[in-house]
């Protein structure tokens, strides 16, 4: 059987780039960028003002006793003026261009203002000083982001200050969540003894806007061949990603890997040695979309999508890879079967500022109410072992 981590290297070989598409810029938070963004200018454009007071020149103001001529008034986003001498200074604005043969300003809160005489007393005045240089954060042509970037605030905000309108980013995938069961049960409906809640469908798309995907549909289909078989059949058309829960194990009615195979989804893999989420089946159609078909189990279901189907939508978008980050237990755990287990954690943080994971187990994998307050989980190795105290295992968000 597969590893964890040979079943998520399978995904990653069989899954198709989203093609590229081009998004206003305030559309594009969250989205992956699919080119490189290069300064427009330099950074800072000018030699930039730092402080509302004077400008000057350093050299002459030492000479004229700190006692100054207000020539004039200069804003920010007014042309440069010029300073007429060195007994003279400029009235200055922070973000405004440093006027023509000044090279420091004084802060205002340095100076005397009694008409138009400024007094800044003895104290030398630095070339320089309070003046953001032009180019000194970085030089025009040069690269401020790379093709494969996920843009949160700061990259939105270096695209538009490098003056681009619209960006070139992944689209984002058409994904469909489907969930399989004729015991299901919408919530807000009346329930039967013998009924259980459709709750997976609920978890997985609300993980899928938490992480930023918005093209999420959502079905339900009967444990019925011929029902499974036209939807899913519909969803191959009209969907990139599909996202199915349920009916993947060995029972009578577990009909979705043979009907899957019927459609012409070419299976990847059956099966990953890991506890929750071994029946886990993952296949590709001919025509394009990838399937995932998790198993029904709420714990398993939550697990195998933040472990495989999330990190393979951010690979499909061109996302760069990152490590999941190493946590340390908080408690021993102890796995008796020769799987990987999937503990779920909440993270403490120690008054160090350390990280670490506190381990809360379940009462196996339909015990999805004991993830609440969870964080996500750690990845152990197969057992059977007593990872201690102290253990270091890589962390999973939900
Ligand atoms: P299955 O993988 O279809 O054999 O389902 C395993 C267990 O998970 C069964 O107890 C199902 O009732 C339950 N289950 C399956 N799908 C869901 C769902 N969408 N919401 C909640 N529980 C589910
Ligand atoms: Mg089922």
């Amino acid at each position: 059987m597969l590893t964890p981590a040979q079943a998520e290297t399978l995904i990653e070989q069989h899954l198709a780039c989203l093609p590229i598409e081009s998004l206003p810029l305030t559309q594009t938070a969250g989205a992956v960028l699919r080119e490189n963004i290069y300064a427009e200018r330099d950074h800072p454009p000018f030699d930039r003002v730092a402080m509302d007071g004077i400008a000057l020149s350093a050299s002459a103001a030492g000479t004229h006793s700190g006692r100054l001529r207000v020539s004039g008034t200069q804003n920010a986003g007014d042309p440069p003026q010029t300073l007429a001498d060195g007994g003279s200074c400029i009235e200055i604005m922070t973000g405004a261009m440093l006027p023509v043969g000044c090279d420091a300003v004084v802060p205002v809160e340095q100076v005397q203002r009694s008409g138009d005489i400024a007094e800044i007393g003895r104290k030398p005045v630095l070339p320089w000083q309070n003046v953001h240089r032009r180019g000194s954060d970085c030089q025009q042509g040069s690269l401020l982001l790379s093709a494969g970037t996920r843009l949160t605030a700061p990259e939105v905000a270096i695209a538009a200050g490098a003056g681009m309108a619209r960006l070139r980013v992944s689209a984002q995938p058409m994904i469909v969540v489907i969930s399989t069961g004729n015991e299901l049960v919408e919530p807000g409906e009346i329930i039967e003894p013998h009924q259980v809640r459709r709750s997976n469908a609920y978890g997985i798309t609300a993980s899928l806007r938490q992480h930023g995907f918005a093209r999420v549909a959502d079905d339900h289909v009967r444990d019925e061949e011929a029902s499974l078989t036209e939807r899913l059949s519909f969803h191959l058309r009209t969907h990139d990603v599909l996202i199915l829960s349920g009916g993947v194990s060995m029972g009578k009615l577990d009909l979705v890997p043979k009907v899957l195979e019927k459609l012409g989804v070419g299976l990847v893999f059956h099966h990953v040695a890991q506890r929750p989420g071994k029946p886990m089946w993952f296949g590709v159609s001919q025509t394009g979309p990838a399937v995932f078909a998790l198993p029904g189990n709420p714990v398993s279901t939550l697990v195998c999508l933040a472990r495989f189907v999330l990190p393979a939508l951010r690979a499909a978008m061109g996302q760069a890879s990152s490590e999941n980050p190493r946590i340390a237990l908080t408690a021993p755990v102890e796995v008796k079967a020769p799987l990987a287990f999937y503990m779920p954690v909440r993270l403490r943080s120690d008054d160090w500022g350390r990280t670490s994971a506190e381990p809360c187990p379940t009462n196996g994998s339909g015990d999805f109410t004991a993830l609440a307050g969870t964080d996500g989980f750690v990845e152990l190795p197969p057992g059977p072992n007593t990872f201690p105290k102290g253990f270091v295992a890589r962390f999973y968000h939900w």
